[in-house]
């Protein structure tokens, strides 16, 4: 069963074994929506098992995607890997009629979001004077000092181990 754009399934008769179901869905769809921090050019991808109980479905599979998402230093924006490999949801009581899988995935999603990202571990973001991104060019300004750039191995020169006789 593959599906495009909708994450609502028909379980009427679901057989035992239970079906898989596949295929892409915009994050639009699931209530996902570019927000300033990030934005979802291309749709996200899944790949789910629906399986019947007693008085249920257990949904259990795995979605990913791509999105973009700012550096929190420079701004500049990054593509990000979003996976949810272990998606598992219950679905009780569902009548065995129709399972909507929209607010499932729009949780996993929401968690598989980096709360925080630099584009590379050492980018030297915005300069706080002129405004530039200091990855890009040297704009001269002159450094407060205070914001944790010391250099470790400076510190260790410091300690200058020349001097023993
Ligand atoms: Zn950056
Ligand atoms: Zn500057």
């Amino acid at each position: 069963m593959v599906s495009r754009g909708d994450l609502s399934f028909q379980v009427v008769d679901l057989p035992d074994e239970g079906v898989d179901v596949e295929g892409e869905v915009a994050f639009s769809a699931i209530d996902v929506e570019d927000d300033g921090v990030f934005t979802f050019p291309e749709a996200l991808s899944y790949a789910l098992h629906l399986a019947p109980l007693d008085d249920g479905i257990l949904v259990r599979g795995r979605a990913s995607g791509r999105a973009v998402r700012v550096c929190d230093r420079c701004l500049e924006p990054c593509v990000v890997e979003l996976s949810a490999p272990d998606v598992c949801h219950l679905f009780e009581h569902v009548g065995r009629t129709v399972v909507d899988l929209t607010e499932a995935l729009r949780e996993d999603i929401l968690l598989a979001l980096p709360q925080a990202l630099l584009c590379r571990a050492d980018c030297r973001g915005l300069c706080p004077q002129c405004g530039c991104n200091r990855n890009e060019a040297d704009c001269g300004c002159h450094e407060s000092g205070a914001d944790g750039d010391a250099d470790p191995w400076g510190a260790l020169d410091d300690l200058e181990l020349g001097d023993r006789a």
